[in-house]
């Protein structure tokens, strides 16, 4: 019987970058693999997207050393740059393309003697206002990047969205007009969409997408399921019934006895728990799958296990498989009642669950 177990389908992984693709049929692609694959598992990932995309980004430089240790070849780009000077030499020994979003960075550049010239993407800030060089600095920044010998020729060009998951919202046509604007007649390549400019704007595309979350099958955007899309869920959750118990009427559930039995029923006992990285704040009535049937969670998730009303008439036994989210319940459907989104959720798995490929 087992405990919390991730099972991932990487034929679902070709088959989503394949519709994502071919919704930006003239752009080159990074996969975003950063946070283990967001929880699908780094190099096995990697792997299994190796021919079908033109790199990968990540979030660490620790992310992309593990890529190269593992064998891969593909291009690399570091998506936040590197965070101190020190890190240089392993950027170029790496052959590792890195963003650049400010000063202290740029500096380093200036500063250092590298072997080689690193590939660099100016990261422009057009409206997230989270990272990148402000829109007044660009210039300058181009001119000292240009004169650097340690910065490759040409130049390349990269921002990030900041609604780009709401349709309606004004904030993405200006941000696509600006980084236009701030990269014209520029010869570098230029890179915008992640999953939801993707799937959604198409004049954001550009030279590069960049689709982190697309790539598993789960919707960048609330309200919609990745099957909404033609995508098909990379990961399911899973685990085993290790109890089936007799409740009374008036029994009172688990920790802090949050919930109390409606009527004389059966409960199943599931191992898995917010130390597997289900979330401990799931309310009553998060459905899971037992046999096929949708079962609402009941009373606290503790760190091991969680239990779910099978209800009164349930012939379910102890060892039956049990799935939290995945195949026949989206993992968006999970993250909603929970107040999250299904990024979140994928990437808690903690290292105690197993991750099987299929
Ligand atoms: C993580 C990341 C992405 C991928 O975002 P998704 O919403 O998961 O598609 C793209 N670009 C940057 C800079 C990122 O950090």
């Amino acid at each position: 019987m087992k405990a919390a177990t991730a099972l991932i389908r990487t034929a679902a992984l070709n088959h989503n970058i394949d519709v994502i693709r071919a919704m930006a049929p003239n752009s080159r692609a990074w996969a975003a693999i950063k946070a283990n694959g967001y929880g699908h598992g780094l190099l096995p990932v990697a792997k299994a997207l190796s021919s079908q995309v033109d790199g990968f980004g990540v979030a660490r430089l620790d992310e992309a050393l593990q890529l190269r240790a593992g064998g891969v070849v593909k291009p690399i780009l570091l998506l936040e740059g590197f965070y101190s000077a020190v890190d240089l030499p392993a950027v170029v020994a790496n052959n590792l393309q890195t963003v650049l979003h400010c000063e202290e960075q740029l500096q380093a550049f200036e500063r250092a003697t590298l072997e080689r010239p690193v590939t660099v993407w100016l990261k422009i800030d057009t409206g997230m206002h989270r990272l990148g060089v402000n829109p007044d600095d660009v210039s300058d920044f181009i001119a000292r990047l240009e004169a650097c010998p340690n910065v490759a020729k040409p130049l390349h060009f990269i921002s990030h969205f900041g609604c780009a998951d709401e349709p309606e919202n004004p904030l993405t046509l200006q941000q696509i007009d600006l980084f236009k604007a701030l990269t014209a007649g520029q010869p570098g390549l230029k890179s915008l969409a992640a999953s939801s400019g993707t799937l959604m704007w198409p004049t954001s595309h550009f030279d590069y997408v960049r689709p982190g979350i697309s790539l598993y099958g789960i919707s960048p955007v609330s309200e919609r399921t990745g099957a909404d899309f033609g995508l098909q869920p990379a990961m399911t959750m899973t685990s085993s019934l290790i109890a089936v118990r007799r409740a009374k009427q008036g029994d009172a559930i688990g920790y802090g006895s949050r919930w109390v039995t409606p009527r004389d029923t059966l409960l199943g006992v599931v191992a898995i728990g917010y130390g597997d990285g289900y979330p401990r704040v799931a309310p009553d009535g998060t459905p899971l799958l037992v046999n096929g049937r949708r079962v609402p969670l009941v009373g606290r998730v503790s760190m091991d296990m969680l239990t779910v009303d099978l209800g009164p008439d349930a012939t379910d036994r102890v060892g039956d498989e049990v799935i939290l989210w995945g195949d026949g319940l989206p993992v968006e459907e999970i993250a909603q009642h929970v107040g999250t989104i299904g990024y979140e959720l994928v990437t808690n798995i903690t290292s105690r669950v197993d991750i099987v490929y299929t």
